[in-house]
């Protein structure tokens, strides 16, 4: 294939249906939060959505699954909205070179995470969306509905509950950035809308067009939907970049050269600037905790089509 400026999506996919038998699917299914072990670790789903309404689908793209941390850029996405640049008087955009439930730079950091998507910055977001939203439960799912114009998207009440009862290192990091003021709500509060963020559920078509604003300057291309400014997008994605995979955000830029997130469900959402967005679904984690047939699949791709960011 050409350099960037012509992808033949079609047959792309039917590569990637013969790819995906040969890569090695290893790595393990995440058992910190009880109930994702329920989950069958061989599924595989991958949707492609470009901005020109083009879609493509493999395996089990129609199934739902648990997006876990993939829902702190849209969280992100509202705060950014509501804050506008005070957001970064209280969490930072710097990678953090730690895991996504590390402890150690808090403290030396005085209760400032390093970005919004580590839990330690998700959490102060949940906390600003809990000051800021009457409802918060119901207004950020609607939030998230109103995006891609899709009213099916809901938290999963069994994940959010399963993920309560072992919580006990988010539980760690908002105390501790209580004690140093950067937490304003009571700790159960923001706890709880944190696990219910973290258990929305999508299928890899749905995830793919819920990003696709990402691609598209801030508007949702399929409704023409304004959902954040150009600048927002830019400043978003350039987060998901440096910080999206945690302390392997390095390798996801290395490997892939696309802004993306993961989640601890298996999920990982990509974006193509001006061209698409991709989501992909294998729930064997690397030891990172980041899907790790998925981030080979994509690496596949953007390899394969010679065309990602860089
Ligand atoms: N709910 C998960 C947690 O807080 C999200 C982590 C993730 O998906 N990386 O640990």
């Amino acid at each position: 294939m050409k350099p960037d400026e012509f992808i033949d999506y079609q047959a792309l996919f039917s590569e990637i249906a013969i790819a995906v038998q040969t890569i090695d699917d290893i790595g393990a299914v995440a058992s910190y939060i009880p109930e994702l072990l329920e989950v069958d670790p061989n599924k595989f789903g991958i949707h492609l959505t470009t901005i020109d309404n083009q879609n493509y689908s493999f395996g089990d793209s129609n199934e739902k699954f648990s997006i876990q941390s993939i829902s702190k850029v849209l969280a992100l996405t509202l705060a950014f909205e509501l804050e506008d640049e005070n957001l970064w008087n209280r969490v930072g955009v710097e990678p953090s070179g730690t895991a996504f439930n590390s402890l150690v730079q808090l403290e030396y950091e005085k209760g400032i995470p390093r970005n919004p998507f580590i839990n330690a910055g998700a959490l102060v977001i949940c906390d600003i969306l809990v000051s800021r939203l009457k409802n918060p439960k119901h207004d950020f799912v609607e939030f998230v509905r109103m995006i891609s114009a899709n009213p099916n998207i809901n938290y999963c009440s069994r994940i959010a509950e399963s993920e309560k009862l072992t919580g006990f290192k988010n539980a760690a990091l908002i105390n501790l950035m209580k004690s140093y003021g950067n937490i304003e709500n009571d700790i159960e509060t923001v706890l709880d809308f944190y696990f219910n963020l973290c258990s929305l559920e999508m299928t890899c078509m749905e995830l793919a067009h819920e990003f696709l604003f990402l691609a598209y300057g801030g508007v949702n291309p399929a409704t023409d939907h304004k959902v954040v400014t150009a600048v927002r997008t830019k400043r978003i994605n350039a987060i998901m970049q440096l910080c999206g995979f945690y302390d392997e955000a390095g390798e996801f830029s290395f490997k892939v050269g696309l802004p993306g997130k993961s989640g601890v469900g298996g999920g990982i959402i990509a974006i193509h600037p001006e061209k698409f967005s991709i989501a992909v679904w294998s729930p064997r984690l690397n030891k990172k905790g980041n899907s790790y047939k998925g981030m080979k699949v994509l690496e596949f791709i953007t390899t394969r089509t010679k065309s990602s960011i860089f």
